[in-house]
């Protein structure tokens, strides 16, 4: 499941669900723009934290830290 979230903390990805991006918080690039989707209350979690989880929520790879995107 996904589920919102204000913080980046202790997590290992991070989805804006603004545009259904997901992001590696291990590998955050300034292109990211965590603090952005943040502050703008996109961010949301996944249960389990993980890529697959992730992509079986319908987000998408972001070119900056994972690469990869399919759309
Ligand atoms: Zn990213």
């Amino acid at each position: 499941m996904a589920y919102p979230t204000p913080s980046r903390n202790g997590k290992n990805f991070l989805g804006n669900k603004h545009n259904k991006e997901v992001h590696n918080l291990r590998n955050e690039k300034n292109g990211c723009q965590i603090d952005e989707i943040l502050r703008a209350g996109h961010g949301v979690g996944f249960t389990p934290d993980s890529l697959q989880q992730a992509h079986t929520e319908g987000y998408d790879n972001c070119a900056w830290c994972i690469g990869g995107s399919t759309r």
